[in-house]
Formats: structure tokens, sequence, C-alpha cells
């Protein structure tokens, strides 16, 4: 399964919050085998965020857009999505009785627009702040303050799946340009992709589908590169 993740937001952008929601869902889609082929950030405006989704929506078996949900003048997320899909936003009777019973609301204090969704679109509710969420087709609406996306995620995580693949990190204390030879010879053995990621040192980062096969390759790799010891590593 291929996911795009579109994260909005202005104070992304200008590096003012620290894109976590991004990391997280990254993190979470590809442990239930969902592949991560793209993330991107968009600011607060309608016609960018519609016009990503409408174009991962054609070109990914699911999108996952967090930030810009409620009922203020730069939460655009929920017109976006509608727009994208050519539908009207509606208030949602359902969201609006789940906020009265869970969240102790009256619904006459809800500023306007809290419960407004695409016409059509299944309700998510907000176990940890007011704005619901929603799903429409494949495209999964989340809030962006990270504890409610989290509780929320948790809700439709199971609609993600895929081949669970297997990682295995090997930290070696080479440069990269030296190990280019045994990275070849580690694909052309095994059934694995191999990352190499430069910092301090590299860890190289071998995956696969077949786990005694990522273990294998990770096992060959170690007897063969200069290691770091674990006290260098973080
Ligand atoms: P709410 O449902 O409470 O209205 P929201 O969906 O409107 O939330 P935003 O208004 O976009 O979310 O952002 C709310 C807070 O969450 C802000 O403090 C923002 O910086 C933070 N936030 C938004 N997106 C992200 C992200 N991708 N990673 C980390 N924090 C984020
Ligand atoms: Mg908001």
């Amino acid at each position: 399964m291929r996911v795009a993740v579109v994260t909005v937001g202005d104070e992304l952008l200008a590096g003012e919050t620290v894109n976590t929601n991004a990391a997280w869902l990254g993190e979470r889609l590809t442990a239930r085998g969902a592949t991560v082929e793209r993330v991107v950030t968009v600011p607060d405006r309608i016609e960018d965020i519609a016009s990503v989704v409408r174009e991962y929506h054609g070109e990914y078996d699911a999108v996952v857009v967090t930030g810009g949900l409620g009922p203020t003048h730069d939460d655009l997320t929920m017109d976006a999505v509608a727009a994208a899909f050519d539908r009207e936003l509606e208030r949602s009777e359902e969201a609006l009785a789940w906020l009265e019973e869970h969240g102790g609301y009256v619904r006459e204090d809800l500023t306007a627009g809290t419960a407004d969704l695409p016409a059509g679109a299944r309700v998510l509710h907000n176990e940890v702040g007011v704005a619901p969420g929603c799903v429409l087709e494949s495209v999964y609406v989340l809030p962006g303050v990270p504890a409610e996306m989290k509780a929320m995620f948790g809700l439709v995580a199971e609609e993600f799946a895929g081949t669970r693949r297997y990682v295995e990190t090997v930290a070696v204390d080479e440069p990269e340009s030296a190990l280019l030879d045994r990275f070849e010879e580690l694909r052309d053995r095994f059934d694995v992709t191999v990352g190499s990621y430069p910092g301090d040192y590299v860890r190289v980062k071998v995956r696969g589908e077949d786990r005694g096969a990522v273990e294998a390759a990770a096992a060959w790799l170690r007897e063969r590169a200069t290691l770091v010891g674990a006290a260098e590593r973080e």
C-alpha cells in the first residue's frame, strides 16, 4: 500500500514548529507495512491543499492529511478537501451528537463550523480535542495537534497495511565511498535493499521482506566492515 502524507501549516514551512507529525506517521505507517512515498508540507491556503490532495488521491492508495482543522480563520483543510472532491461542506449531525454526548459540549456553545465536514465523509471523532477529522474515499483528514493526531490515527491504523519489512542497522566507521563494493556484493548475495546514511559515522540499513535474509545480510556486513563501538553510537 503506497501512502502520501500531507502536513498543512505556515508554521511548519517557516520552521516555527518542527514537523513531528510527518516523522511519527512515517514511522507508524511503515511499521504497519505501508510504504510512505511522499511527505509534503503545504501552506494554509485552500488551492494549495486541494491541489495536492487531488493529485495524490489519484496517485496513491491512501493520503493522510494533518493540520488545519477546526473553525478558526486559518483552518482551511476541510474546505480544501471538500473542494478537491467537488463537494460541499456540511454540518455533521453525527459529529455534533458525539461532541454533546462524549465531549460534554452544548452545540450552541461550539464555534460555528466546528463540525463541518465534506458531504458524504466518514466522521473520525476527536477523543483528545474538539475538531473532528474524517475519511473521504482514501483520504484521511486528521488534526495537527500531535496528541489529537495520534489518538485519531489509532482509530484508522488498521486500514493501513502491507507486507511487513524488516530492517537491521549496522553502524560503520569507514567512509561511505569505501563501502560501495561491499554494498554491491550484499545486494547480489541477499534479497535485500541497502540504504546508507552518513553522519558522524555511516548507518547502513539493510531492509527486506524476509527476516532471515535481512539478518544474514547484516551479519555478513558486520564481519566485513569496521564497526562503530557501542559507546560512540547515540
Ligand atoms: P485543532 O483540531 O486543535 O484545531 P488543527 O488541526 O487546527 O488542531 P493546526 O491549527 O494546524 O491544527 O495546528 C495546531 C497545533 O498543532 C499548532 O501548535 C501546530 O504547530 C501543531 N502542529 C500542526 N501540524 C503539526 C505537525 N505536522 N507536526 C507537529 N506539530 C504540528
Ligand atoms: Mg487549528
